[in-house]
């Protein structure tokens, strides 16, 4: 399968930026690991590719981004979490949650989100509060409503595109994303040109699937205008839950609130990658006991 990467480019004039970013693989993952109905794997997908995108601009090595969508459809709540390092983990509440295709197998994403409710951004940037940005949802497709996040809430005028290409077995075909961003004096006919340019393009998802290497959708974003690529960063499904944290937030617990039985095992599941992690009661205790 190819790899998963991002590229990130400014044009020579310095009217905007584009990122541009293939999550097939992560998005495959994430379909695998949450077993995602077509139109949910098209809602995490987008939610996953974004938040990876968003996070490969945070500037601390521990800074975190977080991207939540409820819109009260059948999906409920669509979560990503997204390090500064290309690392992205995310769930969707109703996984199973599916809609049949609008016309062209369009897959009926806006359907299953809902619009009646809000996209919201936090920023962990290690300061005392972390920066939290809210939209109303304006059409559940997410790459509008992120749109609308950036102007609104970061005043950045933005061009986003997310797509994911789901094949008949379920499996991921191809997923992606695209954000042009104008930057501060951005001249109008910069812009124009190269929104012509995407407009000529068609469906990112299939513009991914079509090509291997982003360096050539790129040039033809940028046909016509001088630019430079200015970062490539891997990206990819991570998540950071382990053994030792989950025993450390079991140890935090009255042991007789989780299990009624002495003899009960305690299985511990985390909502992002769905790992499981089993504990016996006598490791519980005798981690309990050498604590302080
Ligand atoms: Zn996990």
């Amino acid at each position: 399968m190819q790899r998963d990467y991002l590229l990130k480019v400014v044009d020579n004039a310095k009217n905007f930026r584009v990122f541009l970013a293939r999550t097939t693989s992560l998005v495959e993952e994430a379909h695998q690991r949450h077993g995602t109905s077509a139109t949910s794997s098209a809602a995490l997908g987008r939610v996953l590719t974004a938040a990876v995108m968003m996070g490969s601009d945070l500037k601390g090595v521990n800074d975190v981004l977080t991207l939540r969508i409820n819109g009260n459809g059948p999906a409920g709540t669509v979560l990503a979490t997204a390090d500064s390092q290309g690392g992205v983990r995310g769930l969707i509440a109703n996984p199973q949650a599916d809609l049949p295709s609008r016309g062209n197998d369009k897959l009926a994403v806006g359907d299953l989100v809902g619009t009646d409710g809000e996209l919201e951004v936090i920023k962990d940037l290690g300061m005392k509060q972390p920066f939290t940005g809210r939209v109303a949802l304006v059409s559940g497709e997410i790459a509008e409503d992120l749109a609308q996040y950036f102007l609104m809430s970061e005043q950045i005028p933005s061009l986003v595109s997310l797509g994911v290409l789901v094949n008949t077995d379920l499996s991921v075909q191809a997923a992606g994303g695209l954000f042009v961003q104008a930057l501060p004096g951005a001249g109008h006919d910069a812009l124009e040109k190269i929104e012509n340019n995407i407009m000529a393009l068609g469906p990112i998802s299939s513009v991914i699937n079509a090509n291997e290497k982003l360096e050539d959708i790129v040039e033809l974003i940028m046909s016509g205008i001088e630019y430079t690529v200015v970062g490539e960063e891997e990206i990819s499904f991570r998540c950071n839950c382990s053994r030792e944290k989950l025993l450390d937030v079991l140890c935090g617990l009255d042991i007789n609130e989780i299990s009624n039985e002495e003899s009960d095992d305690i299985e511990v599941h985390c909502n992002f990658c769905q790992e499981f992690y089993c504990f016996t009661p006598q490791e519980i205790e005798s981690i309990k006991s050498n604590k302080p």
